[in-house]
Formats: C-alpha cells, structure tokens, sequence
C-alpha cells in the first residue's frame, strides 16, 4: 500500500506502478487539482444552500473524493461512495476508518445507483473512466431540485475533435478540430449534460467549467421545471468556424450552409453546443473566498484558474489565438498584454481564456484584432 496526503485526509491504496484503469484500485495524483476544485465547489454550494447537504461519489475509487468532501467541507452531513469494484469498495471502507469518516458505501453500477436513489442527494460527482455519456441520463433523472451536478470527461481527444465519430456516438455532437477546441469541447460536454437534464424537465446553468490537463470538469446548478428546461435549451446552438481567415460566429439553432462573411470560404460547423455562459462569477468569488479556510497542496493554481475563469465570463463563445493569427499574417507575435491593451483602447471587451496562454477571448473580430497587430 502507498500513503497518500491530500487536502486533510490521508488515504492508503495499493501500490501500482503506473496510473491505469487496470490498477486493483484507481487513485490519480494528477487528479488532486480537480479534487481540490471540487472541494471549493462544495463548499461554495453549501453556502447557497445553507443548510445541511448530502453528495454522492458515483464512482468513488479509493474513495477519495467522499472523504474529502465529509473531512473538508463544512456542512456535509451525508456522503455515498459508490464504485462498481470490490477491492475498490475494501479500500473506501479502509480508507474511511482511517479518517474516521462513514460514508455510506456502495458497489453499484453507476447507472442502477443513481436510478435507485432519485431526488436524495443535493450534489451528485460524476467521475468516471473517459467518456460520463452513458451514464447522464441517469444523473440527470436523479438529480433533485437546486442541486449540483459535477462532472467530469477524460475523452477530452473526442470532444476536441482529433476523432470525430467517437464524440458523434458519444454525445450526438460535432466536434471542431480549431485552436479553441477545448472550449469547444467542454461546451459540448455542456449542452449534452443540459440536454439530459432537459429530458426530465430540469433546466441548468453552469457555475464553473474548466477544461485542465487531460480532462473536462462542469458544475451545473440544476433547477426542476419545464419552463426552466425550455430557458436552458435557448443556449444551445454551433459555432461556426472558417479555416482560411479564421473568423466565427455562434448561431443558435441549427445553421444553415454557409459562407463565411469576411472572406466568403465555406464555414464549418461545432455543435449542437452550450452558447451561454460557462461560470457564474458570483459562485467563483465564493469558491475563491472559500480557499482561505482550506489547506489545498493546489491552492495557487486552483486560485489562477478561478481567477481567469471569472475574466471569461460574459464574453462571446471561442477565442483567438494571437500566435496564430500572427502566423498568419506572417509577423512575430507580439505580447499578448500588448493586444489586449490595444483592444481595450479600441472600446472592445477583452480577457484571457483559462484554455490557452497565448488565447484572447473579445467581441472584436479577427479583422480588427489583426489591425491591432500591425498598428503595433
Ligand atoms: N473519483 C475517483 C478519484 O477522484 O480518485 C476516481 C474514479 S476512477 C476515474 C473511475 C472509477 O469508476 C473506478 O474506481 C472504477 O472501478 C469505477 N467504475 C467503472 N465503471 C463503473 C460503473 N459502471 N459504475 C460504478 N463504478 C464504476
């Protein structure tokens, strides 16, 4: 067995050479950031709700996350830790004595777990082997009222686009292989989970959304209701993207062929995908406030995500990549600051994206962000 120490938990699984679905129990330490998120996420969602609140870890593994979440976060009174594999159940059981923690343990498919158990759980972690699709369904017909829905994909080469059938299959969307396929693809993996929900007349707004590493994670605050449900659908649409001058364009609904306004090239279509907005600003400078009282190893990196998170938001869908316009204009890159002070002149809205050190996200054009360049 190898200890390992956590945010303030200690937990022990055995010792495997290499970070593999094919370990007796999966732990990756890679994934301590997310852990780590996740606990302010909870925490930022207690206050809201300001009582008492239940969590589910869907698929617990060493049984980490439910551990942290009753150790770490004021106010959880009640955590499941479900996972499907029996030595992974030994070592949450384990793992919960040594931290003198009881959740209540299960070894369930995911599925069957969340069907059987609708409307109990005030935030449901989903958190599986690569692709979450299978199991949404599920998830979206359990989760109650005002509760919070986190998820996380590792098919992060699906929904940005390197292959496209496995994102089709998975999601029933078209992945886009551009310099913004991140985004892309966590808004992808946003609409299907708004689309789930929508099913079971349950509308949805994202609180925070980060694409990091090899993964996806979205926190979505669901709220029962048809007309909610309907609400939520208005933000579903494409991005429309040109390949020769490297314009796009959201559209909501479903687009038509067509022709790139700037330099008239067919454009390409993302999507079905969500349009709105990613992350509340309000819940992230809860989330951010929240850091204070916690003693994270990732503290400083989660605070940088979180911080350029709420630069995001309220800004268009997409981003540029000032390199490769510049690429494309054949000039050097200049710094990145340089181009936003010049926009910001200009009158436009400009920020960084959390995807991409060299990414802008504004609601200038690529016409005018290239002006901007050569002015300087
Ligand atoms: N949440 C864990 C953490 O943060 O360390 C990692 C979970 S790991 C990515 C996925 C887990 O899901 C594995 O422990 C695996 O045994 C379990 N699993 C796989 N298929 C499952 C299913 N259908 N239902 C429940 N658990 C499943």
């Amino acid at each position: 067995m190898i200890t390992i120490n956590e945010g303030s938990v200690t937990i022990e699984v055995p010792d495997f050479s290499k970070v593999s679905s094919r370990a007796p129990v999966f732990y990756n330490p890679v994934m301590e950031f997310n852990r780590d998120v996740s606990v302010l996420a909870v925490q930022a969602f207690q206050r809201i709700l300001d009582r008492e609140i239940s969590v589910a870890d869907t698929f617990s593994g060493s049984g980490i996350r439910a551990i942290r979440y009753l150790v770490e976060v004021d106010g959880v009174s009640e955590a499941a830790a479900n996972d499907i594999n029996p030595l992974a159940v030994k070592c949450i059981e384990h793992n919960s004595e040594l931290n003198s923690v009881s959740p209540l343990v299960s070894r369930e498919d995911a599925a069957i777990f969340l069907r059987g158990n609708p409307g109990r759980f005030d935030v449901i972690d989903v958190d599986p082997f690569g692709t979450p699709a299978p199991f949404m369904d599920s998830a979206a017909a359990s989760a109650r009222n005002r509760s919070l829905l986190a998820v996380t994909a590792t098919d992060t080469s699906g929904l940005c686009g390197t292959y496209i059938k496995p994102c089709l299959r998975k999601y029933s969307a078209r992945p886009l292989k551009t310099e913004y396929c991140h985004e892309t693809g966590l808004r992808i993996l946003a609409g299907f989970t708004a689309m789930n929900l929508a099913r079971y007349s349950k509308g949805a707004s994202f609180l925070l959304s980060h694409s990091s590493q090899h993964y996806m994670r979205i926190y979505a605050h669901v709220r029962r209701g048809a007309r909610r449900a309907d609400e939520t659908l208005k933000n579903i649409g494409y991005i429309l993207h040109c390949f020769s001058c490297l314009h796009h364009e959201d559209v909501r609904g479903v687009p038509e062929d067509r022709k790139c306004p700037l330099c008239g090239a067919k454009m390409d279509a993302a999507g079905p995908l969500w349009l709105g907005d990613l992350h509340d600003e309000k819940f992230i400078g809860s989330m951010m406030a929240e850091a204070k009282n916690k003693s994270l190893n990732k503290s400083e990196d989660v605070l940088k995500l979180l911080k350029t998170c709420i630069g995001e938001v309220g800004m268009p869908p997409g981003f540029y990549d000032v390199h490769e316009i510049c690429s494309k204009l054949g000039v050097s890159a200049p710094p990145l600051m340089d181009v936003m002070g010049g926009l910001g002149e200009a009158g436009f809205r400009v920020s960084r994206t959390h995807i991409r050190p060299t990414g802008i996200k504004t609601d200038a054009g690529v016409r005018e962000i290239e002006e901007i360049i050569m002015d300087l």
